[in-house]
């Protein structure tokens, strides 16, 4: 059983469901998310490039597209809001599905309007992808730059709405911009170890203890390009190499899983912020992988418990600290 912390999943909804198709949760991806067993996610909202020039209008496009999918979905999937909401999706055999919200440049200007998304049903929300905003800075903005006074005021509403905060994709000022504003722990839901692959999008030490004081969540990231530099080491392997790193740094209870898996996105939207392309990480190239990784962790010492904790618990157990 598997709770993936972060999948484009909306993205590829948003896209197909733009050339005129239907149904795309499950003809194309519910039977490879049972081969993987997973169980639920946080499936988020982003203004994908190149629309990310124009996020406002891509919000209200994904919204669309993605509630034209959760009705077509209703046998299959179950929106939640908290852990036992969780539950009741494992006993109606339909996968639980958490609305988030990755970046709100799109409402930058009216940040009123997360009160509009909360009542559409999401819980989940990180104020930028990597570009730097009215609201905050990400990786690849501005270093000195960190959270504006309009990202403080979100920050407040993110807490009384007690929706979960993600600062995966925020540089390192506006991180620690964040932990001296926010009451409540957060999640970084898709990022990795410095230590282990020193990339801009991956944590440093300092903050990963920090996460782990607060009593947030670290998911850990599939993608190639944050498990090493080095191609030979870009492999499941090293994948667990930064779960084992994040473990001894913080504890079991403070690490999960946030694939980001990259089949969930058209190689046009990679190719715009990748390497070269993409080649994925070998042993743990998509979801359908799942299961092989739960028995890579037993065969590197992970007891039952402990790889229960990391594949699904961990994140319940945020959400009950969080979400009202
Ligand atoms: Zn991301």
């Amino acid at each position: 059983m598997l709770f993936d912390i972060h999948g484009d999943i909306w993205t590829d909804v948003t896209i197909k469901r733009g050339l005129g198709r239907k149904n795309i949760i499950r003809n194309e991806h519910l039977d490879r998310f049972k081969e993987g067993g997973l169980s639920g996610g946080i499936f988020v909202i982003w203004a994908d490039p190149p629309y990310d020039k124009n996020p406002r209008e891509r919000l209200i496009e994904s919204v669309k597209a993605m509630s034209c999918e959760l009705w077509e979905s209703r046998d299959i999937l179950k929106v939640i809001y908290n852990s036992n909401d969780f539950y009741e999706a494992l006993n109606e055999n339909k996968i639980a599905v958490m609305l988030g919200l990755e970046g709100l440049s799109s409402i930058e200007d009216e940040i009123e309007s997360l009160y509009t998304l909360y009542q559409l049903g999401f819980r989940h929300a990180s104020l930028t992808w990597n570009e730097e905003n009215g609201l905050a800075t990400g990786v690849k903005g501005n270093e000195n730059r960190g959270l504006t006074k309009k990202g403080k005021s979100i920050i407040k509403i993110i807490n009384e709405l007690n929706m979960i905060l993600d600062v995966s994709h925020v540089n390192e000022k506006t991180f620690w911009d964040i932990i001296s504003e926010t009451e409540y722990p957060f999640i970084a839901s898709h990022s990795n170890a410095k230590a282990l692959c020193d990339v801009p999008r991956n944590l440093s030490n300092k903050q990963i203890k920090a996460i782990g004081e607060k009593k947030g969540l670290v998911g850990l990231n599939a993608f190639n390009e944050f498990i090493s530099i080095e191609p030979a080491n870009k492999t499941i392997d090293h994948y667990i190499n930064h779960i084992e790193h994040m473990v001894n740094l913080i504890g079991i209870d403070s690490v999960a899983l946030g694939f980001d898996f990259f089949d969930y996105l058209e190689s046009e939207t990679t190719d715009s912020f990748t390497n070269g392309g993409f080649n994925s990480t070998f042993g743990l190239e998509n979801i359908t992988k799942g299961k092989y990784l739960i028995n890579k962790l037993s065969e590197r010492g992970f007891s039952e418990d402990e790889i229960k904790k990391i594949s699904y618990k961990n994140f319940l157990d945020f959400m009950d600290r969080v979400l009202k």
